[in-house]
């Protein structure tokens, strides 16, 4: 082995991996220098090596990147939430375009000049903090026993104390002031994990982007808080507050929150709702789109917690799968019915599958309160429900769209999309790795990259979404058959 622990290395910083740790390479060994970003050159300590790879101290910055930049979180080294803040924003766009065409080549096997003609520019944030529409903050006590509120260090359980995060709503710091206040003054305590012992656990905010409305729920370990409305008083001050509710967890467990919910003020769910919009390439926005979906989101409830590009990449899907009105739309992993809905508007008929219960039951109301009638969901796995489905009903679809968790779609799920052989499928991915493994084996049972965009929901971490367009290969066969039948229509 060339390197030793305690050498001391010169590094040119070529990209960053899934934590944010800078990489360099030295003879094609790789180091990972933690606080280091794209473009720095760094002196640098090898502390551990392993096989093929080590990982190694930052000591000085030889030559700055240009693309670093000043975080605004004064926390960001210590949590665990975000891990590129001191990379420039436009950088950090660069480098998720880079990572997800990567994957492409590598994984999926698809040539650079391909990709240079299919993929269409990331949709990066016009406003890349203050994004997340939900903010849970685990409740402790410092060393003093005082209860803090903050985020658990990176891969920890301690709490970091901060009201501030710079990704939330700027509300989160009064409702987490105002709770702190009414926990030292009514002498309420925090719930300590290693005892089982104190109240307080979690508390969970969302707001409603397009109606103002903000949501409380306190996790607590127990059924009700003392004083409660000395608490509720203070809350209910905080402009668009529409919803306080106690969540009971009694459990030790790492789980946020418990299955039952009460409401102490106000109404049970906040409302969103999420527009689709006119994206560059998103042909023929009508404007009975205009009125958009509404969403009732109950502190149990999936949603999106970037409404703002949600509704860009939504527009992206809608527009890819190029409907008419006259199209039968399979909506895979469609958690709450988001995609579902959205297409719905457009197609002749949509069919969502997902295996949490709770969402679609969410997803059957959201369509109720938007009067679409087209939509119908079902409960269970995707790669259960869509081959028993197929081999029972010889379902059919023109269009599949599917938007897996990190892992992907199943193979069983897989080779039934491509028996359904529908003209186009649009795949929505949260992780580039197991969507080009997917395409690659849809495009070596009949498909074709068409084009694909990635959209950044998650700005100042390493996290990016992605969209592509496969459209089903006309072969000789099928070319002949389609021009006899056109030749009949004449
Ligand atoms: N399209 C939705 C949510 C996608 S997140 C939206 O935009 O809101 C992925 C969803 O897949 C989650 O709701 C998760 O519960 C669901 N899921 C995970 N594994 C699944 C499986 N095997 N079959 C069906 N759904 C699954």
């Amino acid at each position: 082995m060339k390197y030793r622990k305690d050498d001391i290395i010169t590094l040119d910083i070529e990209d960053m991996s899934v934590d944010g740790a800078g990489i360099g390479k030295l003879d094609g060994f790789a180091f990972f220098v933690k606080d280091a970003v794209i473009g720095d050159t760094v002196e640098a300590k090898v502390m551990k090596v392993k096989k093929g790879y080590a990982y190694a101290r930052l000591m000085q910055i030889l030559t700055p990147s240009p693309d670093r930049t000043e975080p605004r979180c004064p926390c960001h080294r210590q949590c665990g939430g975000c891990q590129i803040q001191a990379l420039d924003y436009r950088a950090q766009l660069r480098f998720k375009e880079r990572k997800v065409r990567g994957n492409l080549m590598r994984i999926g096997g698809f040539s650079k000049e391909l990709l240079d003609r299919v993929m269409e520019p990331i949709v990066g944030m016009e406003e890349p903090y203050y994004y997340r529409n939900k903010a849970q903050f685990p409740i402790g006590a410092d060393k003093n026993g005082e209860p803090v509120a903050g985020f658990y260090a990176g891969r920890t359980h301690t709490i970091i104390p901060n009201t501030d995060c710079a990704l939330g709503v700027k509300e989160n710091k009064a409702v987490l002031e105002i709770l702190l206040d009414y926990m030292k003054s009514c002498q309420v305590l925090p719930y300590n994990e290693a005892t089982g012992r104190g109240l307080v656990r979690h508390v969970l905010i969302r707001k409603g982007f397009a109606t103002g409305e903000i949501m409380v729920c306190i996790v607590i370990n127990g059924g009700e808080l003392p004083q409660e409305d000395r608490l509720v008083e203070q809350l209910r001050t905080i402009p668009g507050m529409t919803s306080i509710s106690i969540n009971s967890n009694t459990q030790k467990t790492n789980v946020i929150l418990g299955s039952s919910c009460r409401t102490i003020w106000g109404q049970d769910t906040i409302k969103d709702v999420l527009h689709m919009r006119d994206m560059e390439c998103a042909a023929g926005v009508s404007s009975s789109d205009s009125a958009g979906i509404t969403f009732a989101i109950s502190p149990l409830s999936f949603y999106q917690i970037n409404p703002v590009q949600a509704e860009k990449l939504y527009s992206i899907a809608l527009d890819y799968a190029g409907l008419t009105g006259a199209e039968t739309v399979w909506d895979l992993y469609c958690g709450i019915g988001t995609i579902s809905l959205f297409m719905a508007k457009r197609a002749k008929q949509v069919y969502g599958v997902e295996i949490v219960e709770q969402a679609i039951l969410d997803a059957r109301a959201n369509a109720r309160r938007n009067g679409i009638d087209n939509a119908r969901f079902y409960v269970g796995k995707a790669e259960e429900v869509l081959p028993a489905l197929y081999e029972r009903e010889g379902i059919y679809a023109d269009v599949i769209c599917v938007d897996p968790p990190r892992k992907g779609c199943d193979a069983a799920c897989l080779e039934t999309i491509v028996k359904m052989a529908p003209q186009r499928v649009v795949y929505v991915s949260c992780d580039s790795a197991t969507l080009a493994r997917d395409l690659k084996y849809l495009c070596a049972n009949g498909y074709e990259l068409q084009r694909g965009r990635m959209a950044d929901f998650f700005g100042q971490t390493i996290h990016v979404e992605s969209i592509v367009l496969l459209s089903k290969l006309h072969t000789k066969q099928n070319i002949e058959v389609e021009l006899e039948i056109s030749e009949l229509d004449y």
